[in-house]
This record gives structure tokens, C-alpha cells and sequence, in this order.
């Protein structure tokens, strides 16, 4: 869906960007913690990585580890260049990603494509996945058992892309990719590494739409992500 000037200009501006916020941000705390042990990605399978893209493609849309398998319409696997410097790691698909098969559509997707073009990437050259590949119904928070069904999945995906830099993108992807519990609001504005790649939290897009007072944060986090990418490239 292409976005015209006027409605690309209110999404910077709902970023933050070149907008004054004064007033002491003082959003909710989101502070439920995912409890997941966080291993060294391994990549089982033998072949080529084309090949092993499409067995772990074939093994996500099969699998059967935890009850959301038993309501999917379909699994959400992940999107964009296999190649990526970049890789994006959001929570879980929600029921038009799952009805699509493709991730982070929708006004948190324009927000997230607005806030990749303010660091001047395009959508199409950077990896998007989730750490749940089946959308929870009723939109609700994926339970520990899910995450850690679906870790492995992710870990592999990160070992096959290799990207130069994470953003992990809110509370769930980032504390489930750190392995801790610590908020989100400690976790931003700080470089963090998982096997050696960079990682940098950011804000989810869903939440940003709701809370005005966070965007100017969200477009320093990003600022930070774009200044380790080019320090890593030197
Ligand atoms: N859509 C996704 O694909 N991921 C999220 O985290 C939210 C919406």
C-alpha cells in the first residue's frame, strides 16, 4: 500500500521527529517478564542456506510445538532480504499478518516502514521476523510456553541472515532475544549484543500509535541503531 506526502509526514511527525515534547514523559511501564533461557543459535541441517531456508520454512509452517498450532490459519514465517545488514524482531503476528502471511502490516507496519525510512532504509532491504510465528488469538501477550517453542525458529533465523544489527522491537522481543526481565524503558538508549551482533531496543510501532510521549525516544533509539551500524561498517 503506497503512502501519500501528507500521511507520511503525520507519521514522522507522531515519531517525534522535529516535534517538541517538553513535558516529562511519563507513558505506563510495561513490565511483564518473559522468562526464557536464551541458547547459542545452532543450525542443524545440512545444504545450502537456500536450502535451509526452505526446510526451516517448511518446519514452521508444520509445526505443531505448542496449542496456537491447533487455531492458526497460518504461520507467519518472516519477510525481506535473506542478505539483510538489518534484522527486525517483533513480538508476534497479529490476525491480518496471519490472514496475509506476512508481518507487521497494518498502521504499526506503516509506522515500523516510516521509522526504517527516517534512518533512511528501505523496508525491502532489511529482515523482518517475529520471535512467535502464530498470532495469539485476541491479540493477547504470547505465554513462556510459546516462546519457547517458537525460539528456535528465530535463533535460526538469525544465524542465516547474520545481520550486521538487531533492533528488537518492543518489550517481548526484546526481553525474550536478551533473556531477561528487565523493562523496556531500562533496556532502550543502550547497545546490547546476543552471539556477538549488536542489538538495539526500540519501541513497538503498536505502542508508539498509543502513547505520543514516546516518540521523540524512539527516534533517538533509532538514531543510537544507525550509529553502531555505520561504527560496525568502519
Ligand atoms: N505484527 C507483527 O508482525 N509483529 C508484531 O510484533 C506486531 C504486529
Amino acid at each position: 500500500m503506497v503512502m501519500d506526502n501528507s500521511t507520511r509526514l503525520q507519521y514522522l511527525e507522531a515519531m517525534g521527529i522535529d516535534v517538541w515534547v517538553s513535558r516529562k514523559e511519563s507513558a505506563p511501564e510495561l513490565t511483564e517478564a518473559v522468562d526464557i533461557e536464551v541458547a547459542d543459535p545452532i543450525v542443524t541441517q545440512s545444504g545450502t542456506t537456500e536450502q535451509k531456508w526452505k526446510v526451516l520454512q517448511d518446519q514452521v509452517a508444520a509445526c505443531q510445538k505448542c496449542s496456537l498450532s491447533e487455531i492458526r490459519k497460518q504461520t507467519v514465517f518472516g519477510a525481506g532480504d535473506v542478505n539483510a545488514d538489518w534484522m527486525l524482531i517483533g513480538e508476534a503476528p497479529g490476525q491480518n499478518e496471519e490472514l496475509e502471511g506476512k508481518p507487521f502490516l497494518g498502521q504499526a507496519g506503516f509506522l515500523l516502514t516510516e521509522m526504517l525510512r527516517a534512518i533512511g532504509l528501505q523496508r525491502e532491504t532489511v529482515y523482518i521476523a517475529n520471535v512467535l510465528k502464530c498470532s495469539p488469538p485476541k491479540n493477547r501477550d504470547p505465554k513462556v510456553d510459546e516462546l519457547k517453542s517458537c525460539y528456535d525458529y528465530l535463533q535460526q533465523q538469525i544465524s542465516l541472515v547474520n545481520p550486521k544489527i538487531i533492533l528488537a522491537v518492543g518489550r517481548v522481543a526484546a526481553q525474550t532475544l536478551l533473556g531477561t526481565k528487565q523493562a523496556l524503558s531500562d533496556l532502550r538508549g543502550v547497545p546490547h549484543q546476543i552471539n556477538g551482533i549488536p542489538v538495539v531496543v526500540v519501541y513497538h510501532p503498536a505502542y508508539l500509535l498509543r502513547s505520543l510521549l514516546e516518540k521523540r525516544k524512539a527516534w533517538q533509539d533509532l538514531q543510537l541503531a544507525m550509529k553502531i551500524y555505520q561504527e560496525e561498517e568502519k
